[in-house]
């Protein structure tokens, strides 16, 4: 929260070159299939947030930015790839899972529904593993050191000790 209790929210991308920090009301979750989502996200569908009721501040870099159409930019680190921003004219929405705390952002509606993949409402019904779930046949996970940035904000990143 912040001084005048409007709720306040941080993120970033995978690698830390980029924070934002959003204060005021979140609207409408949503996830989309259309195909420009598709491939900003490298992924099956896009979830997105609009923060254009809020305010938003890049606290730590800013994105790089492609033009996917005459309509609206798409925002990912430069660094690390990661997808961060839809803007339009309308205004911008963020990457639901950049949040350092996205569990509370749940999508309330699918666009672009025209382009969903075959095989995307079929995931919730496949075989199930936690990450060390077979660690015999990965067994770099059992001493993986992530470098990946963590949920919170930091004063210096990457941390110096790193070898
Ligand atoms: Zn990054
Ligand atoms: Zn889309």
């Amino acid at each position: 929260m912040s001084l005048d209790n409007r709720p306040v929210y941080t993120g970033g991308c995978q690698c830390g070159a980029v924070r934002f920090r959003v204060e005021g009301a979140l609207g409408d979750a949503s996830v989309c299939h259309c195909r420009m989502c598709q491939k900003a996200s490298g992924n099956f569908y896009l979830p997105l947030v609009s923060v254009r009721g809020a305010t938003l501040d890049w606290t730590r870099g800013e994105p790089k930015r492609f033009r996917s159409s005459n309509a609206a930019w798409r925002g990912f680190c430069a660094e690390c790839g990661t997808p961060l921003t839809f803007e339009a004219p309308d205004g911008i929405a963020l990457a639901i899972a950049a949040f350092d705390d996205p569990t509370g952002i749940a999508p309330a509606i699918q666009w672009g529904v025209e382009a969903k993949l075959p095989y995307v409402d079929g995931i919730p019904k496949l075989p199930s593993e936690e990450t060390m779930g077979d660690v015999t046949s990965a067994p770099y996970l059992a001493e993986l050191v992530s470098y990946q940035h963590p949920d919170h904000d930091t004063e210096q990143w990457p941390p110096e000790e790193r070898p």
